[in-house]
């Protein structure tokens, strides 16, 4: 197995968690650098959590290695490694002052009394509250509690703190102020930040290194600038920032067609006539007259936004949003103009553009010409088909063709949604059942990282026999 990296404080090496039969950590690899600040960031539930409690020592793994300073710490408890968290609900001592809450760790490990308070004072001064230390906590601020938090984990000086969305409990103001002290505290102190959150704009202004998760993996780790102007996929793209997600297809390497116009890219190396996913950002594209622009529309709605204004525009039936200066008017007719290298192209998230499954025929009615199947933990009845019972069938399903049962009764149940990305005309939904993932297409929002019953409309399906066995 790799290695851990000489230059980096903590290694993950192909670590698996799983809860209850659930997937929660699906083998992933991580490597943080010294003195870095790095954020966690996902949706809800994608297990961001629970990697800071493997680096924290609060969880083993059910597989993988943690490596910390080049040392493998499989089994060291939290409090023999050197690393300190602060949680949401910052857990102070109510009863105690601010001094006496920053001083708590240092009287426990038994500290000389002038140290602890020299250390204190130092520490209070970084996090900005100098003249505070006789304040009773129940009399601070959230943004102050937060500060003492802050410097109660640190005073210890540990070499990595675990920060799990600190920021949660504070209102939008203070939140910004705060994120901007704590950059400023990784800094002072010279320690290594892994800081969790779900809030994008947050993971951007802070971090030296994003690390982006969804559903138990880890999607794309680079620099905020890296993972907004080059996101490697859809989910990514959709994730952070704002972005236009269009399906195209790389006709050949730099030439791209979306909506029927063929477009100059700069990227390489998809092969031809490769369906993609492109990204362009609202900021990216021109707004120019119609004789000047391969791809045209018609502005549906303007929103003043402050600096710019947002519009969305129709073109090719698709929606387009589009941020600029200038204002158009509902109605206009505009040319949407976009440099070839602000045409971001990826590799789609589900590799093919239909769904297909293998289902056992368990009985069969010839004169009505019904069967009934079987798939995964449920069996139902297709009808206007007919296979000999036991034979087994290959069936191909359009996205159009899955919906979410309204009524709760679906041909699979308890069918996990991973992804909602709008491509400009419906939502493509990335769903995961026990055996497989599925792609359907919804003009509905659905609700990520939920559970729900998915039924198919096999009017729209294709059927062919697996084995070598004849259809009667
Ligand atoms: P959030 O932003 O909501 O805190 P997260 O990305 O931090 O989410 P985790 O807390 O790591 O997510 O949880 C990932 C998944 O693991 C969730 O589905 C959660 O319900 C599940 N999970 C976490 N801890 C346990 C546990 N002790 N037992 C069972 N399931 C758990």
């Amino acid at each position: 197995m790799e290695q851990a990296k000489n230059d980096m404080i903590v290694s993950l090496r192909d670590i698996f968690v799983e809860f209850d039969g659930e997937v929660i950590l699906n083998h992933i690899n991580l490597d943080i650098k010294d003195k870095e600040f790095v954020t966690i960031l996902g949706p809800s539930g994608c297990g961001k959590t629970t990697t800071l409690r493997i680096i924290g020592g609060f969880l083993e793994p059910g597989s993988g290695e943690v490596f910390f300073d080049g040392k493998k710490i499989n089994g060291l408890p939290p409090y023999k490694r050197n690393v300190n968290t602060v949680f949401q609900k910052y857990s102070l001592f109510p009863h105690l002052n601010v001094f006496d809450n920053v001083a708590f760790g240092m009287r426990i490990k038994k500290l000389p009394k002038d140290e602890i308070k020299k250390r204190v004072k130092e520490m209070l001064a970084i996090v900005d509250l100098k003249g505070y230390e006789k304040r009773a906590v129940s009399k601070l601020s959230g943004g102050q509690q937060q500060r003492v938090a802050i410097a109660r984990a640190l005073v210890c000086d540990p070499k990595v703190l675990l920060l799990d969305e600190p920021l949660g409990a504070l209102d939008l103001k203070l939140r910004k102020i705060m994120q901007s002290e704590l950059k400023q505290i990784q800094q002072k102190t010279n320690t290594t930040f892994i800081y969790v959150t779900h809030d994008q704009e947050e993971a951007l202004t802070m971090s030296d290194t994003v690390v982006v998760m969804n559903n138990g993996v880890i999607e794309q780790i680079g620099t905020p600038t890296e993972v907004y102007n080059e996101p490697v996929n859809a989910f990514v793209a959709d994730f952070i920032g704002e972005a236009n997600i269009i399906n195209g297809i790389m006709l050949r390497d730099k030439c791209v067609k979306i909506l029927g116009v063929e477009l100059e890219c700069v990227d390489k190396g998809f092969g031809m006539n490769t369906p993609v996913d492109i990204v362009i950002r609202p900021e990216d594209i021109e707004v120019v007259p119609p004789e000047e622009a391969k791809l045209v529309g018609e502005v549906t709605e303007v929103v003043f936004k402050g600096v710019h204004y947002e519009m969305t525009v129709m073109s090719g039936g698709c929606e387009w949003i589009i941020h600029s200066t200038d204002c158009c008017k509902v109605g206009n007719r505009i040319g949407m103009k976009v440099v070839p290298f602000n045409i971001q192209i990826m590799n789609k998230m589900f590799p093919k553009s239909y769904n297909e499954f293998v289902c056992r025929v368990v009985a069969s009615d010839a004169d009505e010409r019904r069967i009934t199947v079987s798939l995964e933990d449920s069996e139902f009845d297709i009808e206007n088909q007919y296979f000999e019972e036991g034979s087994l069938v290959r069936v191909t399903l359009p996205p159009d063709a899955l919906s979410i049962a309204g009524d709760g009764v679906g041909h699979i149940d308890d069918v996990y949604i991973e992804s909602v990305i709008f491509k400009g005309e419906h939502n493509e939904i990335i769903l995961e059942s026990d055996e497989q993932k599925w792609l359907m297409q919804s003009d509905v929002d659905e609700q990520v990282a939920t559970y729900v019953p998915l039924k198919f409309d096999f009017a729209k399906a294709t059927f062919e026999l697996a084995e070598g066995q004849n259809e009667t």
